[in-house]
């Protein structure tokens, strides 16, 4: 027990965000990045890598819900399902609540993250030992490259563009995810913040763009990512997310979602000024 213990995010050299905790359940150095686990106050337990907040109990939902029900919810017949990254189990954990959803794989580089995940989270990685997932330790980019499987629908749950993430934000990749969705697939991507990393929104648009012909930016609030305001990028080749989506879908399903719902699907596409001005030309959202 650690009387006054903080645990502080530097996001960049001017910003960074601080936490109460009451316990470090976990710390280890893997090959790719430091893995902690930490006990905070506020917000419940806390993954991070390489010091940057991964996930919190508290507010998980919100990340997990947004980046897997869009996209499941606007393809008709999401079948065969791909996760690169998210080892803390969120959204694995969230694509097989569908009953559409026959299969997901996910493929996570690092084996330390859903090891202390498993052991220490078990709001988002008990949903691991469901056999519908398919868990795949291994590099998602080389995974993309050499799977024969087609995929409706892939989630790039990644951390930032930094160490083995950094690919996850190029052309190669893309073109590789392309190769391996359906005719009418899609993929969504952990899309960073409008406020603090617009040049990274800029520049995985301009790579979505140079592979996808629809590409479009979704957005909703996050309670411990630096700026609040979150994104993530969807493109597609066919089904528009706004036009192609059924709201009765989502109430027929019976889901019951903290942070999602029929009515947000569609608002989150709807973007601050600031942002479809840095963005113009990039999305289609309008
Ligand atoms: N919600 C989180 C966020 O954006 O803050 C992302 C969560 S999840 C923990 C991200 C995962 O992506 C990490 O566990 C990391 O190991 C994994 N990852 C990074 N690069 C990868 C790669 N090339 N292939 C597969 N997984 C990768």
């Amino acid at each position: 027990m650690h009387s006054d213990l903080w645990v502080e995010e530097k996001f960049s050299d001017f910003l960074g965000l601080r936490f109460k905790v009451e316990n470090v359940l976990f710390s280890g150095k893997s090959d790719f990045q430091t893995v902690d686990i930490v006990d905070t106050k506020g917000h419940g337990k806390m993954l991070l890598n390489d010091g940057l907040i991964m996930v919190t109990e508290r507010d998980e939902f919100a990340y997990h819900d947004m980046i897997s029900h869009l996209p499941l919810f606007v393809h008709p017949n999401p079948k065969n399902v791909l996760v690169i990254g998210g080892g803390d189990g969120g959204t694995a954990r969230e694509v097989i609540r569908h009953s559409k959803v026959e299969k997901c794989t996910m493929v996570e580089i690092d084996a330390m993250v859903v090891d202390a995940c498993k052991e220490h989270i078990p709001q988002t990685a008990s949903a691991l030992e469901n056999p519908k997932i398919n868990l795949i330790i291994g590099d998602g980019v080389e995974f993309v490259k050499n799977t024969k499987e087609k995929f409706d629908v892939i989630i790039v749950d990644s951390t930032d563009p930094i160490g083995p993430a950094q690919p996850l934000f190029g052309e190669a990749f893309y073109q590789d995810v392309f190769n391996c969705l359906t005719d009418d697939g899609i993929v969504v991507s952990q899309g960073e913040s409008s406020w603090y990393a617009m040049d990274i929104q800029q520049s995985l648009l301009s790579v979505l763009n140079n592979v996808f012909d629809q590409c479009f930016l979704y957005s909703f609030s996050n309670l411990t990512y630096p700026g609040g305001l979150w994104s993530f990028t969807f493109a597609t080749k066919k089904h528009h997310p706004i036009n192609d989506f059924n709201p009765q879908r989502v109430i027929d399903s019976g889901l019951d979602f903290d942070y999602y719902n029929h009515q947000l699907h569609t608002a989150a596409f709807a973007l601050p000024t600031f942002v479809k001005k840095e963005l113009k030309g990039l999305i289609q959202n309008d």
